[in-house]
């Protein structure tokens, strides 16, 4: 086989209502998708996280003539090849989210021409569904935002969630707050997990943290700036609950420092942002070797989404034991019409779990007219926004 094109795709839509962390807020949802063709017809689909023109650009420039002409099925020496031509101006940030995307649709690509899935051309399942935790509790512009997200809280433990994560990182006082009115919200029976990103150096993360424990959260998320491996192993070592990190990581050489600094008691890669299939497969071995539980991060499209079932399907269990400890998968409940109606066949939870699709490549079929009607990389978009009008 031969890989005979390389496309890329800029989706976006406006939000009806924005929503923010300690960070920033959205008011759009987007998604970069990537296609590639060999020259039987076959065609695999891969998303880079992150902003999407750059990673567009990235691919459509710099990774797909190193992959034109190339068999889809040579994933790793591809990835070799598209990360020695990029280090010199790479090794991470929206280089690793283009490639990310081409390798993931090479994987979905491999997968559809030997009529596997690529869960077992990773080596084979180790599940067939995974507990999903929701990750929502964002902040909205709410009169009484405690009450307001006690009430998201509910119905998420309604919905069948047992485990749910909360945006932190506003204030000490107000994250102290609002972490009580949910703990308050879901009783003491469902797993509760905050997520600062990176919002407070490691003096406050220690404070705060021991007060997080006070109120049984299982772990603390990107307590600090990920450039700073000493505060993260201050935080971790200081701290009962387990600190997790690395979605702003990339590559086994950043999660090597990572773990070598004993600096997260869980690494959180991205397959979409981090380096796809073939890196995280390593990355899981380090964390593996490393004693450190291994959950993806995950936010992005169905195509994406998709990708990380199949991916924690052959991911192995943290703990050897009768009843090991099992990974346990980020389901972002924000609004996303790119995660909810891009493929036939949603990948929905049932009772706060996911069923990981046994079908060919990624498992997915993706809606095209879908695609058409939400692109924002042509002039106009079909939805009848401007580019301009639709854009951040
Ligand atoms: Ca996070």
């Amino acid at each position: 086989m031969k890989i005979t094109a390389v496309d890329t795709f800029v989706l976006r839509h406006a939000l009806d209502e924005p929503f923010g962390f300690s960070q920033w807020w959205y008011d759009a949802r987007t998604a970069m998708l990537v296609r590639i063709t060999a020259d039987d017809g076959t065609t695999g689909w891969g998303e880079a996280y992150g902003p999407p023109e750059p990673s567009a650009a990235i691919v459509a420039h710099v990774l797909a003539p190193l992959v034109l002409g190339a068999d889809p099925c040579d994933t790793l020496p591809l990835w070799e090849r598209m990360y020695a031509r990029t280090r010199d101006n790479g090794r991470g940030g929206m280089v690793l989210h283009a490639l990310s995307a081409v390798d993931i649709a090479l994987w979905d690509l491999k997968g559809q021409a030997l009529g596997v899935s690529v869960s077992r051309l990773l080596g084979g399942r180790f599940r067939e569904r995974v507990q999903a935790y929701a990750t929502g509790l964002y902040f909205r512009p709410r009169d009484d935002f405690a009450a307001a997200l006690a009430d998201e809280a509910r119905g998420y433990a309604a919905e069948g969630f047992r485990a749910i994560k909360l945006k932190v990182g506003l204030t000490p006082e107000a994250d102290l707050r609002h972490v009580r009115a949910v703990r308050e919200a879901v009783g003491p029976d469902i797993a509760l997990m905050v997520d600062a990103n990176h919002a407070y150096d490691a003096a406050t993360a220690i404070r705060l943290g021991r007060a997080f424990e006070g109120l049984d959260v299982r772990w603390f998320e990107e307590p600090v700036i990920p450039e700073d491996l000493e505060a993260y192993a201050e935080v971790a070592h200081a701290l009962d609950l387990p600190v997790a990190g690395g979605e702003a990581e990339f590559t086994r050489f950043g999660f090597r420092r990572l773990l070598a600094a004993r600096a997260v008691d869980i690494v959180q890669p991205d397959l979409t942002a981090t380096g796809g299939f073939t890196e995280c497969q390593r990355i899981a071995v380090l964390a593996g070797a490393w004693g450190v539980r291994y959950l993806p991060h995950v936010w992005g499209s169905a195509v994406g989404l998709a990708a990380s079932l199949q991916f924690v399907a052959a991911l192995p269990p943290a703990t050897a034991a009768l009843r090991p400890l099992e990974p346990l998968f980020e389901l972002d409940r924000t609004p996303n019409r790119f995660r909810d109606e891009l493929v036939a066949e949603p990948l929905r939870p049932v009772d706060g779990w996911l069923a990981i699709p046994d079908r060919p490549g990624l498992g997915i079929a993706i809606d095209e007219a879908m695609l058409a009607r939400y692109r924002a990389d042509a002039s106009v978009a079909s939805n009848g926004r401007s580019r301009a009008r639709s854009a951040r």
